[in-house]
């Protein structure tokens, strides 16, 4: 490369590091709660990406010719709309929710996003998606979005909202020299910023949008019955679930008669079905266990679910029963703790259940990726529970049960 061109190279990854800080400004001032958030957010250029996008470690990665072309008013609306992927933790719902569509993801994430910045006259004109788009009600999440939403992304919100690793990402340093946060620092400025939406919604009631007020409930469960929030993760997984459709050729469709000697597929709605993995380990307290355990019953009968599978489990499983009542269940166990074990074994299980609800006090090592096609809701016990225990993986929903 001669220096000539070296030089114009070194232009073109070049990113407007004050129109940036002009827009976060401009964001900050629209939306005050999600201040800690926009300024956790650090700019890195993505030469050739042709978009502005979050990654997994809340980078800002922008394309610096499509970066130029946007007013600081529009790129301050794109960074409140971005930011909000990151703090919902999109990525990791993608993960669950749609391993294998980005695209239709990208879209039902920005519908979410959207339906509360609407109001604010925030919604970025160059992801425009809002549920009504899709014929769909305002105020639900981006898993009931998904079901109906067609198409490819209009605007590519990155990683940081589908849960891709794209090309550079995966380097602690960005390409230019951007560090990001880590999962752990996420998950406490996601705490942070929870309790900041109630004081703010406190002080002023109205000035909150409802799907971020419902958001800092679902994160701040302590301040909330860990039941209602149990059973509302339960139906939000349980409507994805129940959306799932599938075509599929196990019995065969009506319209196959007239079709002669050609076997149609048939519309086929899985019933979700439900395992509980139950920690017995020797820091579990029998009697709150089995306690919480008739309560989780009684929720799933609740929103639906009559036949559930619970394991006991320590360092391996003890028991499997089917139950339709928590008397039914006998814990045995003891010893030392691997949630690992039990959320592997509830994968293994036949017919296979689509949601696990773990129970445990959380001294536990956590399989680092989600088990694939089971969604995992952690009911984590927080009366023996250190500060410095790990929490449950970003993979999984995580409830506090206060006892
Ligand atoms: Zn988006």
């Amino acid at each position: 490369m001669t220096p000539a061109n070296h030089e114009a190279a070194r232009r073109a990854a070049d990113l407007d590091h004050r129109k940036f800080a002009a827009s976060r400004l401009w964001a900050v001032a629209k939306m005050p709660y999600l201040a800690t958030a926009l300024f956790a957010a650090d700019l890195d250029p993505a030469p050739g990406t042709g978009t502005v996008g979050v990654d997994r470690r809340w980078r800002v990665r922008a394309d610096p010719e499509t970066f130029a072309r946007l007013s600081t008013d529009e790129l301050g609306r794109l960074l409140v709309h971005l930011v909000s992927h990151l703090v919902r933790d999109h990525a990791a719902r993608a993960e669950v929710s749609a391993p294998d569509a980005a695209d239709r993801w990208n879209r039902a994430a920005d519908a979410e996003v959207n339906d509360d910045l609407q109001p604010l006259a925030l919604v970025p004109a160059a992801a425009p998606d809002l549920p009504g788009r899709f014929g769909l009600e305002p105020g639900h999440v981006a898993e009931e979005y998904l079901r109906e939403v067609r198409g490819d992304r209009l605007w590519d919100c990155g990683s940081g909202c589908d849960g891709k690793i794209r090309p550079g990402e995966g380097a602690e340093r960005g390409t230019g020299g951007a560090a990001g946060i880590d999962p752990r620092q996420a998950t406490a400025l996601r705490l942070g910023l929870a309790a900041e939406i109630h004081r703010a919604a406190g002080r002023e009631p109205g000035s909150v949008p409802g799907g971020w007020l419902r958001w800092a409930e679902t994160v701040l469960p302590s301040r909330v019955d860990w039941r209602r929030v149990l059973a509302a993760e339960l139906r939000r997984q349980l409507a994805a679930v129940a959306g799932a459709v599938d075509y599929t050729y196990r019995r065969p469709s009506r319209r196959a008669e007239p079709a002669g000697p050609v076997i149609l597929p048939s519309l086929h709605r899985p019933i979700p079905s439900v395992a509980i993995v139950c920690d017995t380990s020797g820091s579990m307290h029998a009697q709150l266990l089995g306690r919480v355990l008739a309560e989780v019953d009684g929720i799933l009968a609740r929103v639906g679910v009559r036949d559930a599978r619970v394991l006991a489990v320590d360092t391996a499983v003890h028991a499997v029963r089917r139950v339709s009542s928590s008397r039914q269940v006998e814990l045995a166990g003891g010893g030392g703790t691997d949630m690992g074990v039990g959320i592997a074994a509830a994968a293994a299980l036949r017919p296979r259940p689509s949601i696990a609800v773990v129970l445990t006090d959380g001294y536990s090592p956590w399989p680092t990726e989600a088990p694939k096609g089971l969604r995992v809701v952690v009911g984590v016990f927080t009366q023996r529970r250190a500060p410095s225990s790990p929490m449950p993986p970003p993979w999984a929903r995580a409830v506090l049960i206060d006892e």
